[in-house]
């Protein structure tokens, strides 16, 4: 969205009482999963001090339990980027749990998030992430850039050993595949390494379960579901749209993606879903997009037809 038609739409929502509403009609007593990738400190800063009135914060694993009766929210970062690291003083001071998601074979390593490497900014990441994960690794290694060689000159754009560690009381560490690949483009054996092969990589790092993980660009499918149960999995998360409760299925949480610089109102904004609408009308997807609201509207009416007098 252009800025100062974001800025026109985010005035309008609050202004309407968008966000209060959303909270005590569809948000009510569910999780929503905020997905983050890189915010400073003094964004994320704002972003819980305008949350922190307004909702409970609890870990990713409450995501898909049952409701207390306030809208909760649970604060997730995609990656394992090294400036998380200095997030760890807004955590304890908001009492933050978050997750962490990991590329486990580019953190702790001299190594760079493949679509953060120049080589390839260069070749388009859009493109590349389209392409058949062995022609996409066959075309970034001619260029030069190699997903599992160690490099002293890297860009190293992980979280070091040394701040996973000064972390781990405080985080929860868990899985985003090991070099963030696109899963659905990957033939049966790379996805299989990439999903169990993570996990074993966390618990190694973290010394802890790794129990939860992320699709990669949201994308998934029938046979990734099946794959990261077989690999010992309990939950998923995706980045479609939506609050979670324990009827949602642990395979397909669904989340906020929060755009990492985003202000306080755009946060607000954000948080109400209806931003990710122009996002839906590009992929085509208007008719999920609506049932995804009638089905809230309709188990709403259900409910308040239910606490009506007799
Ligand atoms: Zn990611």
């Amino acid at each position: 969205m252009k800025p100062l038609m974001r800025e026109i739409f985010t005035r309008a929502l609050l202004v309407a009482g968008v966000p209060t509403a959303v909270r005590a009609l569809l948000w009510r007593d569910r999780v929503a999963i905020l997905l983050y990738h890189d915010p400073t400190p003094a964004t994320l800063e704002a972003h819980l001090e305008y949350l922190k009135d307004k909702v409970e914060f609890v870990p990713l694993s409450e995501a898909n339990s049952r409701g207390n009766g306030r809208p909760r929210a649970a604060i997730t970062f995609d990656d394992g980027h090294v400036g998380n690291a200095d997030l760890l003083p807004i955590f304890v001071k908001y009492g933050v749990r978050p997750t962490i998601y990991i590329c486990s074979s580019v953190v702790a390593q001299q190594r760079t998030h493949w679509f953060l490497d120049p080589v390839a900014k260069h070749a388009d990441v859009k493109r590349l992430i389209r392409m058949k994960n062995d022609e996409r690794l066959a075309e970034l290694a001619a260029r030069g850039f190699r997903q599992d060689q160690l490099n002293e000159s890297a860009i190293v754009s992980g979280l070091s050993a040394a701040q996973i560690e000064t972390m781990r009381p405080y985080v929860d560490f868990q899985s985003h595949t090991r070099y963030h690949p696109t899963l659905t483009r990957c033939d049966d054996d790379e996805c299989f390494e990439e999903l169990a092969g993570s996990r074993i990589e966390v618990e190694r790092l973290v010394g802890k379960p790794c129990e939860h993980f992320a699709y990669p660009y949201g994308i998934y499918g029938p046979r990734e579901i099946a794959m990261l149960k077989v690999a010992g999995y309990k939950t998923a998360r995706t980045t479609d749209v939506g609050w979670n409760d324990q009827s949602s299925d642990p395979f397909r949480l669904k989340a906020f993606d929060i755009e990492d610089d985003s202000s306080v109102s755009w946060f607000a904004a954000q948080l109400t879903g209806f931003t990710l609408a122009p996002r839906y009308l590009r992929l085509g997807r208007v008719r999920r997009f609506c049932e995804r609201f009638r089905g809230r509207s309709r188990s709403l009416n259900q409910t308040s037809q239910a606490q009506r007098p007799q």
